[in-house]
């Protein structure tokens, strides 16, 4: 195991990196802006340099100033968390090239299933289903109408480098498809540096369920399950996810759990990652992308199964074999998760920045809170929404959903706009109580 590692992150996860080491004996390298001088995760590590000003770009997106940092304080390792480098494959490289050890994949693995468009066919190769769509980018507008009359109307085109739903756009018609292909490749051009995209057929109310995937060094693969987080805003951010989902089915269930597998074993998958698939109304799934990290749901499985995701990430990359077998894998209860942003539902979810006047978290059995914030902590505007992440753990839905509930209540959180009052209307939504929820729940079910 490692002796020393350097987490190139901030906000909540760089603090759930710092816990998971501080437990196993690791000690821990911060890295931060000069506007996070005092923030939570510098003052929880046995180290923290500081890596430039506060634009991301400038800091935190530095390979050259956190391979330094790593390099002076003597780190053996660099945990990206999510965001950021976390999928930045030359990173990944240039962190092998120097001898300090990436935790998370190859960057051959990275590269492969950051690209959309040659993820998708890797997959069809590897035969697992795919959302029917164009084999790979489109070239021009004639290609992509051809395709879309193939296909059948609603489409979606997709950025091939795309990510956060930027160069995403739906199209009901020819004339549709002429407007928001020029849009979507702006975007992504301007996003991404890269203005391929390829067209999928869109899905009228799916469910988007995603696998949990840890995979070793040394060819061990396995699942831990689903979440399902249908639960997004209208830009398809997700704002509560949960497991296990409400609706699936098991043969469903053990079905994805395969297909996860067998995605992640063709492409020499090692480490922690998320398998993303689509559930159509008729019960069929498709993959979407893979997330070649930690994600910021991850504490969902974690309270259902009991296993420590961070930590395992920590072992596969220390060069450990997975101890825990595909049959050892046990699902208790149910767990739901509310991200609270500093976003203003009132206001088309535009972020929020400011100083915390209070904030009491809520507690009691089945309550996990995962913050990196604190009463008269001031939020800087550089970065990330979230501020915490609330979980609860009850042995049934219906409990889960009465002790979100509660520990809602019991949430203070003054000062500057946040989701709190949102996600508790949400769980107050009959549809949502009842397990009714597609993609499109908030704008159908919520009018927003
Ligand atoms: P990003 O990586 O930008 O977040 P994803 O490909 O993961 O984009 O898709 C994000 C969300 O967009 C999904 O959870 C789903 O709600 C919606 N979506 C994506 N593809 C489709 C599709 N083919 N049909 C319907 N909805 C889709």
């Amino acid at each position: 195991m490692f002796n020393k590692i350097l987490i190139a992150n901030r906000g909540e996860i760089a603090v759930r990196v710092i816990r998971a080491c501080r437990e196993m004996g690791i000690q821990t390298v911060a890295v931060h802006s000069q506007a996070d001088n005092d923030a939570m995760h510098v003052k929880l590590a046995d180290q923290a340099v500081c890596i430039g000003p506060p634009k991301a770009n400038e800091s935190y997106l530095s390979i050259a100033n956190v391979v330094s940092a790593a390099a002076i304080t003597g780190a053996e390792a660099i945990h990206p968390g999510y965001g950021f480098l976390s999928e930045n494959s030359s990173f990944a490289e240039i962190c092998e090239r120097v001898k300090i050890k990436f935790i998370g994949p190859t960057p051959a693995a990275i590269e492969m299933m950051g690209n959309k468009a040659s993820a998708r066919q890797k997959m069809r190769e590897a035969g697992v289903p795919i959302v029917p769509g164009t084999p790979g980018p489109v070239r021009d507008e004639r290609e992509a109408m051809d395709a879309a009359r193939k296909i059948g109307y609603p489409v979606i085109i997709k950025a091939s480098a795309g990510g956060g739903g930027k160069g995403m756009r739906v199209a009901h018609s020819e004339d549709d498809l002429q407007n928001q292909l020029a849009t979507a490749r702006a975007e992504a051009e301007a996003a991404f540096g890269n203005s391929e995209v390829y067209i999928e057929k869109y899905l009228i109310e799916p469910r988007h369920i995603e696998m949990q995937i840890l995979a070793d060094e040394h060819g061990n693969v396995i699942h831990l399950g689903e979440r399902d987080c249908s639960v997004q805003t209208a830009r398809h951010q997700k704002m509560l996810e949960e497991s296990p989902s409400p609706i699936l089915a098991n043969g469903t269930r053990e079905a994805l759990g395969k297909a996860a597998v067998k995605g992640a074993r063709a492409v020499g998958y090692h480490n922690a990652g998320t398998m993303e698939f689509l559930l159509s109304k008729d019960g069929h799934f498709y993959f979407m992308e893979m997330n070649t990290r930690i994600q910021v749901e991850h504490p969902v499985t974690e309270m259902v199964t009991g296993i420590d995701l961070i930590k395992e990430q920590l072992r596969i990359a220390s060069g450990e074999k997975l101890t825990i077998r595909q049959k050892d894998v046990q699902h208790n209860g149910h767990c739901i998760e509310c991200r609270i942003t500093a976003e203003d539902p009132q206001r088309n979810f535009a972020p929020a920045s400011g100083t915390i006047s209070r904030f009491d978290q809520p507690g009691g059995p089945g309550i996990r809170v995962d913050t990196y914030i604190r009463s008269d902590y001031t939020v800087p505007p550089f970065y990330d929404s979230l501020l915490a992440k609330i979980l609860a753990h009850a042995p049934t839905r219906a409990e889960a959903i009465a002790k979100m509930q509660r520990a809602l209540s019991e949430t203070r959180l003054e000062g500057l706009a946040t989701t709190l009052p949102f996600h508790q209307r949400i769980l107050a939504n009959e549809y949502f109580q009842r397990g009714e929820v597609s993609t499109d729940f908030l704008a159908r079910r919520m009018n927003v």
